[in-house]
């Protein structure tokens, strides 16, 4: 199958800042399609999508066809109308995957999709970051070192306020001491979510071999499962069709089996 893939960024540092234009002159959803490219070739379709863009970059024909669905920004989370950040929450009910990266963890569809305020430490000192691969089995992991450094990146630390992930697969520790859980993985719906963490603008990350291969591994592994058809809330509609509601409380195996 032929993964189709949409990279998705915010675009306004880069505009806006020289020192990130410097690091991501085309924009960091560039780098991000081309790292994918290197990795998954014929295999995947790659599109890029900006926020600047009609409709934000995400009309519903291009996430109605998009299989994983990548996330960068920092600054604009706000802009993101609800509507959308709800169409993209539909769409990894229904299976599609969704890899959000580095500060995406304050953005709407990320934070729908986990419930939780997803806040942390920071701090920009530029500072040494270490990523120790606490899963090694994890198609994530696939291919990386027993730990990888970034020479210098901005720091997150704990306590990070998500759900606990079904998956951990890399763990940082910083030059500053703080520690962070950087590779996490959850199932929501159908779909399959990525957290990961390193990426911060005024850092050439995203040029970084081991990270690149995390990319990619994390948009194979994010990749639908299924075909088989996923009715939002139709447990709940079933129910209220049931006898129940009417009949008060009963006998409830009774009920069930009635409602055919
Ligand atoms: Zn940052």
């Amino acid at each position: 199958m032929t993964l189709r893939i949409t990279v998705w960024n915010e675009f306004r540092h880069e505009l806006e800042k020289a020192n990130v234009k410097a690091v991501y002159p085309e924009g960091i959803h560039v780098v991000l399609a081309t790292a994918l490219r290197e990795h998954l070739a014929d295999a995947a379709i790659i599109r890029t999508a900006t926020l600047d863009e009609p409709e934000q970059g995400l009309p519903d024909d291009l996430l109605a066809t998009t299989d994983v669905l990548v996330w960068w920004a920092h600054k604009a989370h706000a802009v993101v109308p609800d509507t959308l950040a709800e169409r993209v929450q539909k769409r990894v009910l229904e299976g599609m995957g969704f890899v959000a990266l580095h500060s995406a963890h304050y953005s709407k569809p990320f934070m729908r999709l986990m419930g939780t305020g997803c806040g942390l430490k920071w701090r920009d000192a530029g500072e040494l970051e270490r990523l120790y691969v606490v899963n090694p089995g994890h198609p994530i992991a696939d291919g990386l070192p027993e730990f990888f450094e970034i020479p210098h990146e901005e720091m997150y630390g704990e306590c990070f306020d998500i759900p606990t992930p079904d998956e951990l697969v890399m763990l940082s520790w910083f030059q500053g001491g703080n520690v962070f859980r950087s590779c996490c993985t959850w199932r929501r719906g159908k779909g399959r979510v990525v957290y990961f963490r390193p990426g911060h603008e005024t850092f050439p990350t995203y040029y970084q071999p081991e990270v690149r291969r995390v990319l990619a591994n994390s948009v194979r592994y994010a990749a639908p499962q299924s075909s088989s058809p996923y009715a939002l809330g139709s447990p709940w509609e079933s129910r209220s069709k049931s006898p129940i509601d009417a009949a008060g409380a009963g006998d409830l195996s009774l009920h069930e089996t009635t409602d055919k």
